[in-house]
């Protein structure tokens, strides 16, 4: 028999807020988590970004063995030449090897961490480091992570207020404004941008503002770092959302779905950029497991699944799909592309009852960090097309109630 934990949950799990869901899953298989009576739940969230290949997918789970069985941490980030982590980098900047307009040229280096937040920190201190510069520039409502650095960029104020003093020198923009790029200058030493805003609500840009953002970078000599930790690895159609813009950034950052489940991330860049980490201090970053190579294996199998599969161009027609079904007249738009989208409703309150009465139907959807209106839709890239027609059918019908 299944003893709950639902009472030592609350006891000992540090809690963040007043209302988490406190669902006991105990299994979790491809597109469907499982509670202690074994109902289903229709995962249409895939833990925030994070089960692009679904849940336990096969190949990730024998490349895990795998690794385990030949070994797991040995040193700290870095020292070791470790064949797994090598292999990922390499089949990390082979998604790279694309026409480049970075004045620094395509990106063929890759910093190992362990989450998306520390992504951040280490592309910020790189900037910092490359350009000899201390200005960040980043958009109003963004969320680029929770520790101190991200936390500075974060672009809602109430969200950092409590925290204060943190970085200097952070300016805000519109994400998707022209106007704005003028506030990018000689003194900045990097923009970090989403090519879609994930936590904003699924917030995507005029066609041609990334070609502008690109020039002035350029112009002033800014670093432009794409924050792709919730875009990458196939989510908005193409394998990173920044193809769909004909531009190339300086610094990409990945995490979240690039782990297939397990945790890690990285900042990338090209040699010229990344070599300044080796002086001025030596070790300009470290971290002792970043790139642990169980998490290596496990992201090199989520990457070749992604890819073998075609789960990126699929998104586009399963993104579509979701579009047209949920025609309904409580829902005022769904923004978004490929299987990053945001479904916009009138208020909380309507959007709290709905969820609600999804999970109620086995349905696990959410809202977004910095927008509170919206239904978060961004289910593992192997839904197919029952299981969309499933979670619409469900989504329309508690909305008809
Ligand atoms: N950047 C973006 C765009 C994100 O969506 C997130 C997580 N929601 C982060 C950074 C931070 O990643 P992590 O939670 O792994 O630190």
């Amino acid at each position: 028999m299944h003893i709950s934990h639902r009472n030592l949950f609350f006891d000992h799990i540090a809690q963040t807020s007043d209302f988490p869901l406190a669902l006991e899953i105990i299994k979790a298989e491809g597109l469907y988590l499982y509670d202690e009576n074994n109902k289903a739940y229709l995962d249409l969230i895939s833990g925030i970004g994070v089960s692009n290949v679904g849940h336990r997918h096969p190949a990730v789970l024998e490349a895990i063995h795998t690794q385990l069985d030949k070994h797991m941490h040995l040193l700290v980030y870095g020292e070791f030449v470790q064949g797994t982590q090598v292999q990922l980098a390499k089949a990390l900047v082979d998604t790279l090897n694309l026409p480049s307009n970075s004045p620094y040229g395509v990106i063929d280096n890759v910093y190992f961490t362990n989450s998306g937040t520390e992504a951040v920190e280490g592309a910020m201190k790189l900037a910092k480091r490359f350009t000899g510069r201390s200005q960040f520039i980043a958009c109003r409502n963004a969320y680029h992570g929770a520790t101190q650095g991200a936390l500075s960029l974060s672009g809602a104020e109430f969200f950092k207020n409590s925290f204060r003093p943190l970085l200097p020198e952070i300016n805000t923009i519109r994400h998707g404004e022209i106007a704005d790029l003028h506030q990018i200058t000689t003194k900045t030493a990097a923009v970090i941008i989403e090519v879609v805003g994930g936590e904003s609500g699924v917030r995507e840009a005029p066609s041609g503002y990334f070609a502008k953002l690109r020039e002035r970078c350029t112009e002033v000599g800014a670093l432009l770092i794409l924050d792709e930790i919730q875009t990458g690895f196939g989510r908005t159609g193409t394998f990173w959302a920044f193809e769909q813009e004909s531009i190339y950034p300086d610094v990409l950052l990945s995490a979240k779905a690039m782990g297939g489940g397990m945790p890690i991330g990285a900042f990338m860049a090209s040699n010229q950029i990344m070599s300044v980490l080796k002086s001025n201090p030596i070790l300009g970053h470290i971290t002792t497991f970043g790139g642990h190579p169980v998490s290596c294996a496990a992201s090199l199998a989520a990457l070749n699944v992604t890819i073998e599969n075609e789960l990126a161009s699929q998104a586009k027609g399963k993104g579509a799909l979701f579009k047209k079904l949920l025609d309904h007249p409580k829902i005022k738009i769904v923004r978004g592309r490929g299987l990053i989208l945001a479904a916009e409703m009138d208020s909380f309150n309507v959007l709290k009852s709905t969820i609600d009465a999804c999970i109620e139907q086995g349905l696990v959807t959410d809202w977004f960090l910095f927008c509170d209106n919206a239904m978060r839709i961004a289910p593992p890239l192997t839904i197919e097309e029952p299981q969309i027609r499933e979670a619409c059918a469900i989504i329309l019908e508690v909305l008809n109630r």
